[in-house]
């Protein structure tokens, strides 16, 4: 299984058989999931199907970050190329409510061309904060690790990791004056506290879509791709 996310964890728990969980080693401190565990990049598609073929896999389940594109696609060729089965698990996006106010774009590229407001709360990553470094806004941009330069110039960055509660948020962005929220569309089984405490406050929210599907069959809950691996699409 690729992937250290709640979902894949998760579905970790709950499959019979023998399960390796994969982790890109980006956090220091990682949840594990649990029974067997490797951590760092397979060395791109050949890689992974050197590995798969090493270790006797018969079926891969991509729990990855539904904005983590390039282990998709290597987990998309690789699979074929080995010839077992793929499932993708990915969470649902998240769907605006009454009250609010999101502005949908393409990329971050894009958010950060045309912020609408002066003071940002950066939910996109660690690894994407460089994207806004020529942006002249203060930042209020929140990770698990600490991003590296470039920083946008007015940065604070705080080193938190969830789950985080609606009040919690709502202080947070009523503290550093918040009026526009960035986040990606990472989804979940519910709407994220940050993103109701922005509906409360009236905050615009700048939503960055997803990548475009993987061509591979995919799954949005880990009922469903536990039953995958049950019913031995996954070669159990
Ligand atoms: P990515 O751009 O799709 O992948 C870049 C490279 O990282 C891959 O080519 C692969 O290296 C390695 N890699 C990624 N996931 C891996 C895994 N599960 N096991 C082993 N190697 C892996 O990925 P990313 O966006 O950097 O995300 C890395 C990890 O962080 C993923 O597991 C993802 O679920 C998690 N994450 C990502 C985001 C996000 O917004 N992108 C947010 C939260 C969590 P090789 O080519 O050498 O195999």
């Amino acid at each position: 299984m690729l992937g250290g996310t709640g979902e894949a964890r998760r579905l970790a728990a709950e499959l019979p058989g023998r399960v390796i969980s994969s982790l890109a080693g980006r956090v220091t401190d990682p949840r594990l999931p649990e029974g067997e565990v490797r951590v760092g990049g397979f060395g791109g598609v050949d890689g992974l199907v050197e590995w798969l073929r090493a270790n006797g896999i018969t079926a891969v389940v991509d729990a990855t970050h539904p904005f983590a594109a390039r282990i998709t696609a290597n987990a998309v060729e690789a699979t074929a190329r080995v010839g077992i089965p793929l499932l993708v698990l990915r969470r649902p996006g998240w769907t605006p409510e009454p009250g609010d106010d999101w502005r949908w774009v393409d990329s971050l590229e894009e958010a950060a061309a045309d912020l609408p407001g002066d003071r940002v709360f950066l939910t996109t990553g660690r690894q994407d904060i460089g994207v806004f470094a020529g942006c002249g806004q203060y930042f209020l941009a929140r990770s698990v690790e600490p991003p590296e330069p470039p920083l946008p110039r007015r940065v604070h960055v705080l080193l938190d990791r969830g789950p985080f509660t609606v009040d919690g948020e709502v202080e947070l962005m009523r503290a550093h004056g918040i009026d526009v929220l960035v986040t990606k569309d990472s989804g979940g089984a519910q709407t994220a506290a940050k993103l109701v405490a922005a509906r409360l406050l009236g905050v615009p929210v700048v939503v960055v879509r997803r990548p475009p599907a993987p061509a591979a069959e995919t799954v949005d809950s880990v009922a469903a791709a536990a039953e995958w691996v049950r019913r031995g699409s996954g070669g159990a």
